[in-house]
């Protein structure tokens, strides 16, 4: 999933995703008026003829995903000039969309969010000018082909490109135009070799692309390994399948993950929409088999760029156990600009939840620093103004209160701290030009005031 250092390697080695690669095989479905189905799915009407064997069989999915203009506009109307511009997007942007994803878009609203997650836009092309290729440089931290270390208790494995769906927002769009890879065991086992050798390693992160794409077989081959290396504590999956085919997470994958914990998976949903009742028992799954499973939206302009919709995203989110954990500012990534939005909405989305839904539900707004600078935290600014003695600080509501802060000499300076409550507030509110609620309550502890 997102976030992977992206390396090329061809690879030699079998395995599921190889055995079926992308485009190859014809979507097997009939089109017919109204067929019996029990699928759920959101006006693609040739999807409901799916048999629901096939719909449950992740295998499926995968070798029928939808890999170019003619295939997708058999499912969403495309005027022949849409069709031609997505040609030339398609061209250096690839496309690559599961059946199940396909099915909660909207065909008849161009603006639909999970299509524009997922369907190009000419815009990728007109303003590619704008943005870096890769703009973490992460291949400066990459130590042995696949195997980035830029902190120094952390590790990421990037085991494939490969994607159910390509995410039109990826930060690894440069990663698309390689053609499909997935690492040898020659450089799985140098990987392996670099964080036996580096003992302060404790936290390694299994991403991609996404590393779901592989067999469970093949993926326990590596995690066992990873497992087996007594300084490594934790192990992290990134994964978008709970989101773009639930279906991948079954029991075998999770009876696996289970044997070889403390595993963590982070996904990555960016939509109300997207919590169906499929990617619920998903992630249900994963906890049962004792895998925590942690959230990583990326703020998408015209998809999630507002209060109303994070709220029900990350409402839903806990509502299937999934704890909202970041909400990235996208990426400065080449193609990727048209869906990029002021910082200035991520910090109003975060102030216009807190203390409005539980603090669970709120996630940590992030900005990815360019030249691998790293994650800084960006939160509405709640603290006015702050001396020695105390801090003015503003509530979800707009309310300051005054309080005080307890000097490390408490006991030795008692009158001091007393005199300097008051004497300090006086100062700041007029400052700040604040009016006091209440007469009188400048003597207090705390004051209600209002900006
Ligand atoms: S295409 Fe989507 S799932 Fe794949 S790495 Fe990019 S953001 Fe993650």
């Amino acid at each position: 999933m997102s976030r992977p250092n992206g390396h090329s390697a061809q690879s030699g080695d079998t395995n599921e995703a190889e055995e079926e690669p992308p485009g190859k095989r014809a979507i097997i479905i009939k089109p017919e008026d109204e067929p019996p189905s029990t699928i759920a799915v959101n006006g693609c009407r040739l999807l409901r003829n799916v048999p629901e064997s096939l719909w449950k069989d992740w295998k499926w999915h995968f070798r029928n995903r939808i890999t170019n203009v003619d295939q997708l506009s058999q499912f969403i109307p495309l005027s022949s000039e849409e069709q031609a511009q997505l040609r030339l997007v398609t061209r250096r942007y690839p496309l690559s969309v599961t059946p199940y994803y396909l099915s909660l878009i909207n065909p008849s609203d161009p603006e639909d969010p999970i299509r524009k997650q997922a369907v190009p836009s000419v815009l990728e092309m007109t303003m590619s000018k704008i943005g870096m290729e890769d703009p973490l440089a992460e291949k400066e931290d990459t130590m042995v082909p696949g195997l980035v270390h830029r902190y120094p208790d952390r590790a990421l494995m990037v085991l494939t490109n490969i994607c159910p769906v390509l995410c039109r927002h990826c930060t690894r769009k440069r990663e698309w135009r390689q053609g499909s890879w997935v690492r040898t065991e020659g450089e799985i086992e140098a990987m392996l070799g670099y964080l036996r050798r580096n003992e302060a390693i404790r936290d390694v992160i299994i991403s991609g692309g996404d590393p779901l794409t592989l067999s469970t077989r093949r993926l326990e081959s590596i995690i066992s390994r990873v497992r087996a290396i007594e300084h490594i504590e934790i192990i992290r999956i990134g994964t978008r399948f709970p989101v773009v085919l639930p279906q991948r997470i079954d029991n075998e994958l999770c009876a696996m993950l289970a044997k070889y914990g403390p595993i963590w998976l982070n996904t990555h949903f960016n939509h109300p929409r997207e919590v169906t009742p499929e990617a619920a028992e998903a992630c249900d799954r994963l906890l049962r088999s004792g895998i925590p499973v942690n959230n990583q939206s990326v703020l998408l302009r015209g998809i999630n760029d507002n209060v109303e919709t994070m709220l029900k995203l990350c409402q839903g989110l806990l509502r299937i156990k999934v704890r909202p954990y970041y909400l990235f500012q996208c990426d400065e990534v080449q193609g990727t600009e048209h869906l990029r939005t002021p910082v200035e909405t991520g910090i109003k989305i975060i102030e216009g939840m807190r203390g409005h839904t539980s603090g669970l539900a709120v996630p940590t707004f992030v900005v990815d620093l360019v030249h691998g600078g790293g994650k800084v935290p960006l939160q509405p600014n709640y603290l006015l103004s702050q001396t020695e003695d105390e801090l003015l600080l503003k509530n979800y509501e707009g309310n300051v209160y005054r309080y005080r802060n307890p000097s490390p000499h408490a006991v030795r300076e008692e009158a001091r701290i007393e005199t300097s409550v008051s004497g300090t507030v006086e100062r700041l509110l007029a400052d700040t030009e604040i009016e006091i609620a209440a007469e009188g309550a400048i003597d207090a502890d705390r004051v209600v005031v209002r900006s």
